[in-house]
């Protein structure tokens, strides 16, 4: 049995700078109630260790950051890698809470992007209905348009100068097929595709791998970009994906008689899970022999 460790995998540099962000804030403020607003990365393995450190991560489903906001009225705030409104900075500073801005430069730089495209035209913003970064980008303004599939085309208002742009974190070939669908309507649109390097560096070298038996996501189940890692992994022909949260959902049934097995992680997950599954099937292919190994790795 051959284990490829596929490269690259795991966090990227915009969720290692919001974990050092969170760091750093938990040693500053030892004595004031610090709150994450959000999931700092859809991982609930990062979420409780930030807890330990006392930060508290608010999220409630089907809430928006400016509801979540409502809930806090002392100390700090930290906004996630995933970004926010305007509206959203502009309530916390009113609120007078000491804010702590860890939004990922990519995900700024399209802000930036649709903040200017605004001032003289429409924005058609191709993100997950409910995703937070998504939410942060339409929120900027009323000229911005949100494309989760083909159908939300069918209502728009008549829009001028249109820009078409994207969520950083979606997958490659659903992005490229909704930008068609946005160009058939819009064929005067300029493109501007924004997929992050991290993201499409990691779907690139799934979608390279050749005679692979089976892929392994490790991963959050809420995690965006770890569950289009195993869609991607099925696209590219690859028999079977599989996405899990740590080495305890290995199963020796699920390995037996793949040849090839390749390993990957979103940019949300701790390397320590990534590599206790790696070690596991390492050990599992030299010695036959199926046991989970665990470390004591720190996730942060
Ligand atoms: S996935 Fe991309 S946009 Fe998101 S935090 Fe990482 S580098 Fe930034």
């Amino acid at each position: 049995m051959k284990i490829i460790k596929v490269s690259p995998r795991g966090y990227c540099q915009g969720v290692v700078r919001a974990i050092k962000i969170a760091r750093q804030t938990a040693e500053q403020y030892p004595d004031v109630p610090i709150v994450m607003l959000g999931m700092i990365v859809h991982n609930r393995f990062v979420v409780e260790a930030c807890q330990e450190l006392g930060i508290q991560c608010l999220e409630q489903p089907g809430m928006t950051r400016l509801e979540l906001l409502d809930q806090i009225d002392q100390g700090v705030v930290i906004f996630t890698a995933h970004g926010v409104s305007d509206e959203v900075k502009a309530t916390a500073k009113a609120k007078g809470l000491t804010i702590v801005d860890a939004t990922c430069p990519d995900v700024e730089k399209t802000h930036t992007l649709i903040r200017n495209h605004v001032k003289h035209g429409d924005v058609l913003y191709i993100g997950k209905k409910h995703h937070p970064e998504a939410e942060g980008a339409v929120s900027l303004s009323e000229r911005v348009h949100l494309i989760s599939e083909t159908a939300d085309l069918q209502h728009l208002p008549e829009l001028t100068d249109v820009l078409i742009t994207n969520q950083t974190t979606l997958s490659i070939l659903d992005t490229a097929d909704l930008i068609e669908a946005c160009r058939g309507k819009y064929p005067d649109a300029r493109v501007s595709p924004e997929i992050c390097n991290a993201t499409s560096m990691r779907q690139n070298a799934v979608m390279s791998l050749t005679d692979t038996d089976l892929l392994i996501v490790v991963g959050d189940p809420h995690s965006n970009n770890s569950n289009q890692l195993r869609e991607i992994g099925k696209k590219a022909g690859i028999p079977a994906a599989l996405l899990i949260e740590t080495a305890d959902d290995l199963k020796e049934e699920l390995l037996e008689g793949c040849e090839t097995i390749a390993v990957t992680s979103g940019s949300s997950t701790p390397t320590s899970l990534t590599s206790e599954v790696i070690e596991t099937l390492e050990q599992y292919a030299k010695t036959g022999v199926f046991r989970i190994i665990h470390q004591n790795r720190p996730i942060l």
